[in-house]
């Protein structure tokens, strides 16, 4: 299906684990996504960003409110527990015992797995009541859950997303925006990466979902920056730049000092895919990239 995941996996970088798009990573493969998440703080020196870690679990009621559900439902993930009594769990154990379905004994818990890294932040800052004049900048990064299962190592099913998220006016949220793209690009460039940034083309579900893909083009909602990693797929996004106007302020009642409602926007970069990137285009050795890619990297 893809020589270069063939190649991954036979040199030792990526370990299938399992199922399609789920692997384990080596020491070699960690080291260059710990190298690029440090590179992201590096960049982001001085912007006096809030760091906030959480687990890869959000409310189910977010994947609700958020309209995920309606845009992207084929690739949520949602948790199901074991809740029953003991005559469940002996019905349970049979039917894995004569090879049945034994998820039909699971009960929906109130979670789902994350499927942006920002998700969680909206309704902390939310809760913290109106924004500070000059808005909120967090640091998130997350393990993020897709399902969509594949053979190209660059569609993983658990992947981690590194975010910066800019809550505040509009004009806060362009500027974040713009300088964060300069900086992917510049970042890209003294990588050696053959980059470029342009309109996202999201995946939206169903016969409605083509108005979405639209309208997220037509109002410049979301910028990405491609790079080619594999010879069977065009140029993948490595980093995304999103522009929510009041979408997820609306949702959590983030407010200015006004009482307004607030605008958000967040910066994702794909530390798997931005690390297959650099595979790709310096080869599966990381101690022989070029010198000024490695100083980019471990300075
Ligand atoms: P795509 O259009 O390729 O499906 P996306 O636009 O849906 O990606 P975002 O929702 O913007 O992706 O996520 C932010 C970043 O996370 C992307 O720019 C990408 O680098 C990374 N990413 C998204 N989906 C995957 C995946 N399945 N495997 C690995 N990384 C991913
Ligand atoms: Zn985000």
């Amino acid at each position: 299906m893809s020589a270069f995941r063939d190649q991954l996996v036979s040199e030792g970088l990526l370990h299938p684990a399992g199922a399609d798009g789920i692997y384990g990573r080596s020491e070699r493969f960690e080291a260059i996504v710990e190298a690029l998440d440090n590179a992201v703080s590096r960049m982001s020196v001085g912007d006096g960003s809030e760091r906030l870690r959480f687990p890869p679990a959000i409310p189910r009621e977010t994947l609700e409110r958020t309209k995920y559900m309606q845009n992207f439902p084929q690739l949520a993930g949602a948790i199901h527990c074991f809740c029953g009594d003991e005559r469940a769990h002996r019905q349970l154990l049979q039917c894995i015992e004569t090879g049945e379905d034994w998820s039909q004994h699971l009960s929906s818990s109130e979670l789902a797995l994350t499927a942006a890294a920002c998700y969680p932040v909206y309704p902390l800052m939310a809760a913290r009541g109106p924004l500070p004049a000059e808005g909120l900048l967090a640091d998130v990064m997350s393990w993020c859950f897709r399902h969509e299962p594949s053979l190209h190592p660059t569609r993983m099913q658990f992947f981690r997303m590194r975010e910066k998220v800019r809550l505040g006016q509009a004009g806060q949220i362009e500027t974040f925006r713009e300088t964060w793209m300069d900086r992917a690009l510049d970042f890209a460039k003294a990588l050696g990466l053959p980059a470029e940034i342009d309109d996202a083309n999201d995946p939206f579900f169903g016969r409605a979902g083509k108005v979405m893909a639209d309208s997220q083009r037509n109002q410049r909602l979301k910028f990405e920056l491609l790079i080619p990693i594999t010879d069977e797929t065009p140029p993948v996004a490595c980093a995304s730049f999103n522009h929510h106007h009041d979408h997820f302020a609306a949702i959590w009642g983030v407010k200015d000092q006004d009482g307004a409602l607030a605008n958000t926007g967040c910066v994702g970069f794909g530390l798997e895919r931005l690390t297959l990137a650099l595979l790709r285009w310096h080869g599966l050795n990381s101690d022989d990239w070029p010198l000024q890619v490695r100083a980019q990297l471990w300075p």
